[in-house]
């Protein structure tokens, strides 16, 4: 066949043996005509093949210096750090919560100097070699003086000794694998043991899939020391912060005696958008909110994180006045 001809004749056969034929247009004359302007071939010492890079004193963006401010989310004001620090990660114009790390959180809930962490040094392990798993456990551990998704210990909260336990969004997305169910667990127990009332802050994802049924585990492990530490008639408050979902929410979390929450925390069991694929039908706006949730009976109370401390010295002063009386020696 002659390329050059005006017409190319394209004869192919089907699967049925017809043969069809195709005839592609071709205008005379074109084929060997160069472009006007003819890119440079493609070397590696081309200054041309990479477009060059305009430096940073050609942009035209207001340089903000980086870790001294930070853009709120809801009301996209400038806070200044230090400010935002201050005032326990929460916006001061829109009051706006910010994810806070476990320690800061203790910072603030307890007296000072008060807290004595438990099993520090507990690290999991990747029994299921999972792929990158143990990558990014290293990683986690080296951003955050944490070395895993929870922190726990005794502390005093007014005059409470307290059992506490906060959860790290940081770590892993602070999901509960086998650490962070043992060192729950472990906390609780000590709470019976010595008749502390137990206070778990949660944030978490849910369990640990990269642990497989080790994490699954967690969720009845927690649960099942909980109901040792009620039988002693000991109480337990559970605060939910933004984002709390999954296998915490279906197990510790919610079996608190009392369940509170940080204002406008997204929290749930499945995401949204499984819930309305499954149920076909629309969600309203604030579904998953602390607040949708408080509507609906699951949540006690929304406590702001500059007030938590002082609700929760109220609430034990309420909840332990019967065990002072059990406790107290009669006469
Ligand atoms: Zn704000």
């Amino acid at each position: 066949m002659n390329l050059g001809s005006k017409i190319i004749l394209i004869v192919t056969k089907q699967k049925d043996g017809n043969a069809t034929t195709t005839f592609l247009k071709k205008t005379l004359g074109t084929e060997n005509i160069e472009p006007a302007v003819t890119p440079p071939p493609r070397t590696s010492n081309n200054a041309f093949v990479k477009k060059p890079r305009l430096g940073p004193s050609k942009s035209r963006k207001r340089e903000i210096p980086e870790g001294l401010w930070n853009k709120c989310p809801q009301c996209s004001t400038l806070l200044y750090d230090k400010e935002l620090d201050e005032n326990l990660k929460v916006c001061l114009h829109c009051q706006h919560h910010f994810p806070i790390g476990a320690r800061e959180r203790i910072n603030f809930l307890v007296e000072t100097c008060s807290f004595t962490e438990h099993d520090a040094d507990m690290v999991s392990v990747d029994p299921l070699e999972f792929p990158a798993y143990a990558e990014k456990l290293v990683r986690d551990r080296k951003s955050g003086a944490r070395k895993d998704a929870v922190v726990t210990g005794l502390g005093q909260i007014g005059t409470h000794r307290v059992a506490l336990g906060v959860m790290d969004f940081s770590f892993l997305g602070g999901s509960m694998g086998s650490v962070v169910g043992e060192k729950l667990t472990r906390l609780i127990e000590t709470g019976t043991q010595k008749e502390l009332p137990v206070i778990i802050v949660s944030t978490s994802g849910g369990a640990r899939m990269y642990e497989g049924m080790f994490s699954l585990m967690q969720m009845a492990k927690t649960c099942g020391a909980l109901a040792y530490h009620a039988k002693q008639r000991l109480p337990f408050i559970s605060i939910l912060t933004d984002p709390t979902f999954a296998g915490v929410m279906a197990s510790f979390a919610t079996v608190g005696d009392l369940i509170l929450a940080e204002p406008a925390a997204r929290i749930g069991f499945a995401g949204a958008r499984v819930i309305k694929d499954t149920t076909q039908s629309a969600l309203p706006p604030d579904f998953q909110t602390s607040e949708f949730l408080l509507e609906h009976g699951l949540i006690d109370a929304i406590v702001p994180r500059k007030e938590m401390k002082s609700h929760l010295d109220f609430y034990l002063d309420f909840l332990m006045s019967g065990q002072k009386k059990i406790l107290a020696p009669t006469e």
